[in-house]
């Protein structure tokens, strides 16, 4: 095992930082930390960057493990992608314009917005919703009005569920499918009443109701791994950050001199290693952070294994011919919830059958498929994908297959909020960061990189360094 030098941060010319976690909120820590004129290490446990976020090659296919979007409103994933030099390939539609189709009354509606202010910036789109009677549209946009009023701020907003207060503000069941859970269980991953008010409130108000383009929606035009560790490697190599892949932290302890211990045992792929740092992101799942952190670095460590997780299921189906024209739809009385044309992003036009496609079908909140057979999820989605587009009933499928991320986010339950601890921790120079830390966004790529920052933001400023290009709005 060897051990990296002990000398002091007045011997040494830069303050040594290791980060330990190469997802999206380990990433930006590193790159933060380096900006910040700091000697970083970035060590990950598996054989590439990008965490939850990652792609994967099945035959000539590349598949990433689930859907990804972001709103125009995430400012800190987009100035990420900026970072990373990737933006131009996760672009945001020019406009927010979602179609959504009724599968019962196979009826097309849109989700769109015009260029007035807030909240005019949807009242015709809401005026002409086909999907809503004329009277649950005005309730939707009372209901609207009075989510704008709360205050985020309010702890006791986290301790109640987001379904009872919109039944209290007059919702129907039917709002609540065809509205507020059509866009709140894509971004909070749980349907109304298992979620926070706290965490809803703060993404309809932010997505929906602070600026017109908030909501636009964004994605990758190219596999996720292209940004989250192609570019996000390239990147961290050229801010000078030592990044070791297969490489998984056991454990972290305080030395006799109050620097920190950063221990990788030997294993197959690594020869084992003791890193001395003055500071560390643990930027790792909640879960792993319990296990990692030292006792007595937060008040009640066991608290965060309270902070559960929810799971995403993705069916992927590759279809012989063109099946859909949009990009994406989202569907009502279906058990189908979002469909994305992946056929560019996976390369399919250059190894599939010529003029085929490729859908992902994006499940959320998907707690009760999550371990059913493929056959079985096969034997439902494929003629459900057929009442909803018509051009797939005389299509030939080449391939279905499944992808389950069963700790894809925490869970966003009510109470939640109290569990999320902040960046800096009760140990100096150790922070924690990750989607499931305090930044106060569901569980998601924005609050990841939130998150980062706001780790590298306070070890840069305890340590007394300049804060680099770090982005501004999240600290
Ligand atoms: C299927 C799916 C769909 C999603 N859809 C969206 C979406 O549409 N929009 C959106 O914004 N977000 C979405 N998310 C959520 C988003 O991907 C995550 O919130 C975000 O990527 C989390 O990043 P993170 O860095 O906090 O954590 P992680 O990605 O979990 O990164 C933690 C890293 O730490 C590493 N690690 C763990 N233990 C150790 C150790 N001991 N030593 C070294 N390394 C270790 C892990 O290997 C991992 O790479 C989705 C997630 C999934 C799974």
């Amino acid at each position: 095992m060897s051990s990296t030098g002990d000398a002091s941060p007045d011997e040494r010319e830069r303050p040594v930082a290791v980060v330990v976690g190469g997802g999206l909120a380990g990433i930006t820590a590193a790159l933060a930390l380096a900006d910040g004129g700091m000697d970083v290490t970035l060590l990950e446990g598996r054989p590439r960057l990008g965490g939850l976020a990652f792609s994967f090659k099945r035959g000539d296919l590349t598949v990433d493990n689930g859907q990804h979007v972001y709103l125009r409103c995430c400012t800190a994933y987009r100035w990420f992608l900026d970072r990373i030099d990737g933006t131009s390939l996760a672009p945001v539609q020019e406009r927010l314009d979602v179609p959504v189709l009724d599968a019962e009354k196979n009826r097309l509606g849109r989700l769109r917005r015009t260029a007035l202010p807030v909240p005019l910036h949807l009242a015709r789109s809401l005026a002409t919703y086909p999907h809503l009677s004329l009277a649950e549209r005005v309730n939707v946009g009372r209901a609207a009005l009075a989510l704008k009023g709360l205050d985020l701020a309010d702890p006791a907003l986290d301790e109640r569920d987001f379904g009872s207060w919109l039944a209290e503000h007059g919702q129907s069941q039917r709002a609540i499918e065809a509205l507020w859970d059509l866009v709140g269980i894509a971004t909070l991953n749980a349907v109304a009443g298992e979620a926070s008010l706290g965490l809803a409130a703060m993404v309809f108000k932010t997505g929906l109701l602070s600026d017109p383009g908030a909501a636009d929606i964004g994605w990758a035009r190219v596999p996720l791994g292209e940004l989250h560790d192609t570019l996000a490697r390239k990147a961290l190599d050229s801010a000078g950050v030592r990044t070791e892949l297969r490489t998984r932290v056991t454990s972290i302890s305080r030395t006799d001199n109050g620097r920190w211990a950063v221990e990788v045992p030997e294993g197959p792929d690594s020869s084992g290693q003791i890193l001395a740092a003055d500071t560390v992101v643990l930027a790792v799942p909640q879960r792993e952070t319990h296990d990692l952190l030292p006792d007595g670095a937060l008040d009640d460590k066991a608290r965060l294994l309270d902070i559960d997780t929810a799971p995403i299921l993705n069916l992927h189906v590759v279809y012989d011919r063109k099946v859909l024209k949009q990009p994406f739809f989202t569907a009502l009385g279906s058990p189908v919830q979002w469909v994305f044309d992946r056929t560019e992003a996976s390369g399919l036009h250059a190894s599939g059958p010529a003029g085929g496609q490729y859908l992902a079908v994006s499940q959320s909140a998907a707690q009760d498929e999550i371990d059913e057979p493929v056959a079985a999820l096969r034997e439902r989605y494929l003629p459900e994908l057929e009442r909803l587009l018509p051009a797939a009933r005389g299509a030939k499928v080449h391939d279905f297959f499944v992808t389950r991320e069963r700790t894809a986010t925490f869970a966003p339950t009510p109470g939640v909020g109290a569990l999320r601890p902040a960046a800096r921790t009760g140990a100096p120079g150790l922070y924690v960061a990750g989607a499931w830390t305090a930044t106060g966004w569901p569980a998601t790529m924005e609050s990841a990189v939130r998150s980062g920052v706001s780790a590298a933001d306070a070890a840069l400023a305890t340590l007394g360094r300049p804060r680099g290009h770090l982005f501004r709005e999240a600290a």
